[in-house]
């Protein structure tokens, strides 16, 4: 596996998250009003008011290629995984959780985090043990937006891989559908690196993570009907959702990258111009599809304006190390 997949994969993430970001909470319709004709078309600086409580964007500098709680939370498992190296599950779990806590409490997390993430991580800091940490019943798509690093770091042993991931969403989602969308966004990034085909990555998911949760497969199982409908059509109610649950979320994603998969910038920009969780969308199609194309597919003046760019590169790069010992 090359350097450039696992920096193309994290900067790829981030800066989907960063277009995201000012399409979360709007319509389509209203999207492509505010940036007429197309939508966002790259990033561009927030313009939303600033709400007291959550969901919250608190403070006035958020430039075009601001990222956002889920590019924080995707650098905490990371650290966490570096930190824990070969240690078991407890011991990798433990390690992400202190990364979390520590976030949550930061003067960063301004922006717009989930509900059930920062329930999880308070009930982590209070010290409720990680597999009770998380909302039983809560299927965010919080715990598969955060979780390329395991599909980075652990591509070559996919027990390992799916096995962490599941684990990592009991800290803040309990639900068998938020399990396997975690489960689900991890192994598109480890395929999607080994250079697998849209069709193999749906398969893939399907085999591996099939039959575990009701709704998760439901929603999975809408895909191949709706590939070659337009996204106006696909990525909305009455679709595939609007990306606010874990399974809508992925099952977009993989929706995006499989309209043109050697196309980062298309696959950014539709995952962005969406009703809903549009910047968790765009940051899981980002992940999967740098991963698949390396960072030499990201337009290089998105790359140019993304927030602590250099930082990713070097995460990304300890990713690709530890990936190797
Ligand atoms: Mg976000």
């Amino acid at each position: 596996m090359e350097r450039g997949n696992f920096i193309g994969s994290i900067l790829g993430l981030a800066i989907g998250d960063a277009v995201g970001y000012p399409c979360e909470f709007r319509s389509r319709e209203t999207i492509l009003r505010t940036y007429p004709p197309n939508g966002v078309e790259g990033p561009v600086a927030l313009q939303d008011p600033i709400w007291p409580r959550p969901p919250y964007i608190v403070g006035t500098e958020h430039p075009a290629g601001t990222y956002t709680d889920d590019t924080q939370m995707t650098i905490a498992v990371a650290r966490g995984l570096l930190e824990a190296g070969s240690d078991d599950i407890d011991g990798v779990m433990k390690a992400i959780a202190g990364h979390f806590v520590r976030w949550s409490r930061s003067a960063d997390n301004n922006r717009s985090p989930g509900a059930t993430c920062m329930s999880g991580c308070k009930a982590l800091a209070g010290g409720t043990p990680w597999p009770q940490a998380g909302v039983a019943d809560s299927k965010g798509c919080g715990s598969a937006m955060r979780v390329a690093p395991f599909g980075l770091l652990c591509w070559s042993d996919e027990s390992r891989l799916l096995e962490l991931a599941r684990a990592s969403s009991l800290l803040t989602h309990g639900h068998d559908a938020a399990i396997e969308g975690a489960a689900a966004g991890a192994l598109l990034v480890a395929r999607a690196m080994q250079g697998q085909s849209p069709e193999e990555l749906y398969q893939a998911v399907a085999t591996c993570c099939g039959g575990r949760s009701a709704d998760f497969d439901a929603c999975w199982e809408k895909i191949p009907g709706l590939r070659k409908s337009v996204p106006a059509s696909v990525l909305c109610e009455g679709g595939l959702g609007e990306g606010w649950v874990a399974e809508e979320a992925v099952a977009s994603a993989l929706y995006c990258y499989w309209q043109s998969p050697q196309d980062f910038r298309s696959i950014v920009l539709m995952a962005a111009n969406t009703d809903g969780d549009s910047d968790s969308i765009a940051c899981i199609a980002g992940g999967i599809a740098g991963a698949a194309l390396g960072v030499d597919a990201i337009p290089t003046e998105w790359l140019a304006v993304l927030e602590d760019a250099d930082e990713l590169r070097e995460l990304a790069e300890e990713l690709w190390s530890a990936s190797r010992q």
